[in-house]
């Protein structure tokens, strides 16, 4: 490992490079060695080779065994030990090692070079027969299941049996006789399942085990993790021999896993799990009841304390947390792996926002180490505390575990993988699976399910990696479950479960409740989380505004940190029941009296609605969008007034007397002018129909009554002491003289009303583009509009002339999911057709009106992707729902990196 020269260390594209070529296991050995760590000596056989195995047909490519064999001599020369030697054997391990993490994916083997004669030279030299013959089974073991593919369970039974027969509880008890009569029955399974005899050549062992590692990379579980984990497949694995160190020597000897900080919570302390006198997979595997590693200082305290300055040295070389796996070897520490440690959101930022306090990183990176998804992991669903609260009171909290991954999670039990996944893909059904523990063949049940809970492991356990990785909640180690499998039940508290039941898990606290618990949206106060977005509000140049219709959507925008409102959706208000009479009857009247009259009612509703906006974002800019939709969608549904005519032409056939007779022909009357005015503002088109500007136009005293509720609550609060600035918004404009004669008509009104109240305000009239003439033509449109704000949602319908409507449940999906459009252009701004319009519109706007506020209020504004693209259009701003502006904020200071 330690001829990796000065040049390929941690820096840029070449560490890439390094780490594509030996792994990533493979590159952090050789940079561990390099810099000075205790790392038992050892070489890696890189990707290359690997992938010119698997191409030629698996055979290696030239040259390659005598470069690993020249290699071995070297570690022999640096071991004192001879591979093979009867009187001094070097033992190596055999492990598999990709670019990208792949956590127990792949194979391992342990004690290569075991064999009858090493055996005996071992037992010799460590005094210690019990050792050696079970590190002997082990190999047998894990060579026959890894390389010959002889399944773990006759290995084990046999392990059972013997402990049974020596009435004893745990492998410890067994003794050296024990271990070496396991060994010679492991030899009969082996030969049994493969016909052939475990090979007792250390070299053929090795090449054996070197080639099931090359194997291993198109194994079903390695193709599975990398589908999901958008790995490219022709990446291949390394293939790392190194130097055998033993953690079961002894009381002097342990083993263990560690991350050097909290991988859940990102506290500053380091977290893991040792064994004493055990073997690497004896932590992972659950099988032994762990310590926590912390201990170590009473029980090992100079291995603990050079190991804790070793995970100083190795933060700050890697500027990063790292999770490491050691071994004590007789009471010297040996580092055997370091990399990257996966970890929580939550975590994510708490780390990335410590090492700048620590100087580690600057805060550059720590803003480009969040990712905008573990922003949105914070605003995930949350158990609502009453809900938990009478759940408890109910005792339907079974029980606790421990609280790897957080997040709410309600579904219904799936006992193992596959029904997890075809409940949840092909029924749509809510799945929690629920495991005793899982493995890499269980990560497609994993993906699908809303949450995980398992009855064994730990903190550092499959279960608790992946699902902290792709951001399921997850409980595991719950030890008073007992799960049943082949009943498929299990059994907590006297409770049986069944597999279909519904339970509820939280992730962020480790509780598992009966049932079905209610959710709610989490509060973003994390400390950590605040810092880090103000530090990237120190680097965004966009603004990120939000679409907002209510008083108290406006209030979370701003307590999120929304630097004003892009877009209040004005006929949102005029749905609230106690307004839609009104609407109606304004829609439905053709005397002028009447309309003034419905109108004039709507009026008191609208300014209180604004009075409540314009408080909530005092000093910051509030863009009103005057009506859009086309009216009769504020009209009763076509079909069911048909049905309804048609039931009381029947009823007035039965009817018995005159007062029914009328009132029933009253009733028709009523209905058959609803419908005649319905089928009048019946169009085919109504997207493209009677809406936005031209609604306006056609009916002038709508708009203008909008208007006046604007600036008359504009002016009420400016006497309040509130400080507004309104930006009315005209809908989509597609010819500069629809906004010519709308604006002048709404500007008036707007006069009228300052000048009645003697008050000035600071206000401005735009346009929403949203229509790809507009953007064309911006130049004269700028001519009459004090800004422009996107509406991309429309912009993307007329661009690409797909119904934004229809689009999901038709062709759209389809199309996606065959690659012939990249992305669904509705979430993320198509790059080379729409985004070409908005520079186009940018540009020419800007050229008649230098200075032109312009801003985006389609659902893209809240998308990291498009962000990044108004970030290029040099947009003044972004607006998105309230929910999503945290996630901007990071994004848009990403996009200024
Ligand atoms: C848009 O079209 O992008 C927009 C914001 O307006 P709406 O979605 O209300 O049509
Ligand atoms: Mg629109």
């Amino acid at each position: 490992f330690d001829e990796l020269d000065q040049a390929s260390s941690y820096v840029g594209g070449k560490w890439d490079n390094v780490r594509g070529l030996l792994g990533g296991k493979g590159a952090n050995l050789a940079e561990m060695t390099r810099i000075g760590l205790p790392v038992p000596p050892g070489f890696t056989v890189t990707t290359e080779a690997c992938n010119a195995y698997l191409d030629a047909g698996m055979a290696f490519p030239e040259d390659m065994w005598q470069q690993e064999l020249a290699a071995l001599a070297e570690v022999e020369k640096k071991t004192g030990k001879k591979f093979g030697d009867p009187g001094n054997p070097l033992l190596v391990s055999c492990r598999s090692g990709a670019k990208f993490s792949m956590p127990g994916m792949m194979d391992t083997v342990l004690n290569i070079g075991l064999n009858e004669e090493t055996v005996q030279s071992m037992i010799k030299s460590t005094g210690d027969a019990r050792f050696v013959y079970d590190s002997y089974r082990r190999l047998i073991q894990m060579f026959g299941s890894v390389v010959m593919g002889v399944p773990d369970e006759p290995f084990e039974e046999v392990i059972t049996e013997v402990r049974k027969k020596r009435r004893v509880k745990s492998d410890a008890e067994l003794t050296a006789e024990d271990w070496m009569s396991i060994g010679e029955r492991f030899r009969d399974i082996f030969r049994r399942y493969n016909r052939i005899d475990f090979p007792t050549d250390p070299l053929e062992q090795l090449r054996l085990a070197t080639e099931a590692v090359f194997k291993s990379w198109n194994g079903k579980r390695a193709i599975d993790y990398r589908n999901a984990a958008k790995i490219a497949h022709d990446l291949g694995t390394a293939v790392n021999i190194q130097t055998m160190v033993f953690g079961n020597m002894g009381n002097d000897s342990a083993t263990g896993v560690a991350m050097t900080r909290n991988a859940t919570t990102g506290e500053k302390r380091i977290e893991g799990d040792y064994l004493i006198n055990a073997q690497g997979e004896d932590v992972v595997a659950g099988i032994r009841a762990t310590d926590p590693v912390e201990k170590m200082a009473q029980t090992m305290p100079a291995s603990w304390e050079q190991f804790v300055e070793i995970t100083r040295i190795l933060e700050k070389h890697y500027r990063n947390m790292q999770d490491v796996e050691f071994t004590v070897e007789r009471g010297k520490l040996w580092m055997l792996q370091t990399r990257d440690g996966k970890r929580t959101a939550q975590a994510s930022v708490r780390i990335a926002v410590e090492m700048v306090d620590e100087g580690l990183i600057s805060s550059e990176e720590a803003v480009m180490r969040v990712t905008p998804e573990q922003v949105d992991f914070f605003l995930h669903p949350q158990f609502n505390p009453h809900s938990k609260k009478a759940a408890g009171a109910e005792g339907r909290l079974l029980a606790s575990g421990l609280n790897v991954s957080p997040g709410a999670a309600v579904g219904m039990v799936a006992f193992d993988a596959d029904l997890a996944e075809a409940w949840a893909k092909k029924e749509g059904k809510k799945v929690v699976m629920v495991r005793p523990e899982t493995k890499p063949d269980d990560v497609h049940g994993m993906l699908a399910a809303e949450g995980i809970l398992t009855s064994r492991g730990g903190r550092t356990s499959h279960a608790a990696l992946v699902a902290r990785q792709f951001g399921k909640p997850a409980v595991v180690g719950v030890a008073a479950l007992e799960i049943d499998m082949s009943q498929r039940l299990m059994i907590v508290k006297e409770q049986v479960i069944e597999e279909g039941d519904w339970i509820s898990i939280d992730g962020s606290t480790g509780e598992v409740f009966l049932g079905r618990l209610d959710t709610m949206v989490p509060d973003i106060s994390d400390p950590w989380l605040k810092r880090l977005l103000v530090m990237a509000d120190s680097f965004r140049r966009l603004g990120v505004w939000a679409n907002a219709d209510y008083p108290d959507d406006a209030k979370r925008a701003r307590e999120y940190g929304a630097g004003g409102i892009g877009l209040c959706r004005t006929e949102h208000m005029f749905f609230q029941s106690e307004r839609l009479s009104f609407v109606q009857k304004m829609i439905m009247t053709n005397q002028p009296t009447e309309r003034r009259e419905a109108l004039d009612a709507l009026l008191p509703f609208q300014r209180e609605d604004f009075i409540g906006l314009f408080r909530a974002m005092h000093g910051l800019p509030v863009i009103i969008r005057l009506i859009d939709p086309p009216l009769h969608e504020f009209l009763p549904n076509y079909e069911s007034l048909m049905t309804g005519l048609a039931d009381n032409k029947i009823r007035l056939l039965r009817a018995a007397n005159l007062h029914e007779i009328d009132e029933l022909l009253r009733k028709i009357e009523d209905d058959e002018h609803v419908l005649g005015r319905v089928q009048d503002l019946h169009e085919a088109n109504p997207m493209l129909g009677l809406r936005g500007v031209r609604l306006g136009i056609m009916m002038p005293d709508l708009t203008q009554m909008q208007v006046r509720a604007i600036f008359e609550a504009a002016c009420q609060c400016t006497k309040e002491g509130i400080d507004v600035h309104p930006e009315v918004m005209i809908p989509l404009t597609s010819h500069v003289n629809e906004l010519k004669v709308q604006r002048e008509a709404l500007e008036e009104v707007a006069r009228q009303v300052l000048e009645e109240q003697g008050v000035v305000i600071d206000y401005k009239f735009g346009t929403m583009i949203e229509i790809p003439r507009a953007a064309l033509t911006a130049d004269e449109i700028a001519g009459h509009a004090q800004f422009f704000s996107f509406g991309t949602n429309d912009l993307t319908q007329t661009t690409f002339g797909i119904s934004r409507d229809d689009a999901e449940k038709g062709f759209l999906i389809d199309y996606i999911q065959s690659g012939i459009l990249p992305d669904n252009p509705f979430e993320t701004i198509d790059r080379n057709g729409v985004a070409q319009l908005m520079a186009i519109g940018v540009e020419r706007g800007r050229k008649t009106r230098p200075g032109l506020e312009v801003g985006i209020c389609g659902e893209h504004g809240g998308d990291p992707k498009s962000i990044a693209i108004c970030h290029e259009l040099g947009l003044n701003y972004v607006s998105c729902s309230p929910f999503r502006v945290p996630i901007a904020r990071l994004a848009a200071a990403q996009a200024a990196l």
